[in-house]
């Protein structure tokens, strides 16, 4: 048996094309959902709902931090970061700070000390940070970070693809089914399921995002995999890791 945990990148506005059908298919299909909020773009209206959907249902959903406003910081613009190489301690300190007073400005006691950076960019300064402003745990990619203390929740693959200028775009089912099964075998007890809900901007995007809930679903009535929210796991997962030391 398996924990599998999905996360839902780019939340910032309920206005945004896709972000309310993919709430809606989370939750009729009781599929857990971490989703990393963008603090320096997210509105009212969006911190509102989600605050107020996760007080009716505290166990469906996580929210997490990622990164502050998600812009580029690469000066040579490839490969994309908002943290890493040229941006220092303090400055790296200060804007993920910052991130943090407005998440807990609008999710005071309901979000989670889960940082996700942005287009996967970090470097050793930011696990530092990160760590030093009190995250419990970091989400990317990257299956080994040196950072003691942090734990990992990195994702195995994605339910979409990328354009040549970055957007995520739709994969069909079976696309889905072939990333599942090869990550499958990848990952021993723990699999990260990434997703970019500004893919269902049609009804065909979200079909097939419906036949792969569907396929969880049934996945996890044979006991081959639990679904969870990552919050749900990590005072497990500490525990574990203080065993190891
Ligand atoms: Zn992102």
């Amino acid at each position: 048996m398996k924990f599998v945990f999905l996360r839902d990148d780019d939340v910032f506005s309920l206005t945004e094309p896709g972000f309310l059908p993919f709430f809606e298919l989370a939750g009729r299909y009781s599929i857990p959902i971490m989703y990393a909020v963008i603090p320096g773009r997210l509105d009212e209206d969006t911190a509102q709902f989600l605050r107020e959907r996760y007080l009716e249902s505290p166990h469906s959903f996580d929210i997490v931090q990622h990164g502050l406003s998600h812009l580029n910081h690469n000066p040579n613009w490839f490969p994309k970061y908002e943290f890493g190489p040229g941006r220092d301690y303090l400055v790296q300190l200060e804007d993920i700070q910052k991130g943090m007073d407005i998440m807990e400005e609008f999710f005071s006691g309901v979000w989670k000390l889960v940082f996700v950076p942005p287009y996967d960019g970090f470097d050793e300064i930011t696990l530092k940070v990160v760590r030093k402003l009190g995250f419990l745990a970091f989400s990317s990619d990257e299956f080994y970070i040196a950072e003691k203390g942090l734990i990992n929740l990195p994702y195995t693959f994605a339910l979409n693809d990328y354009a040549e200028d970055g957007h995520p775009i739709p994969i069909p089912f079976r696309e889905m089914l072939r990333r599942y099964r090869t990550s499958w075998v990848i990952r021993r007890r723990l699999l990260g399921i990434l997703f970019h809900h500004s893919v269902l901007k049609d009804p065909s995007a979200v079909f097939e995002l419906e036949l792969f809930f569907r396929f969880l679903v049934r996945e996890q009535e044979k006991g081959r995999i639990r679904l969870i929210t990552v919050s749900s796991i990590l005072p497990r997962l500490q525990i574990e890791g203080k065993k190891r030391e």
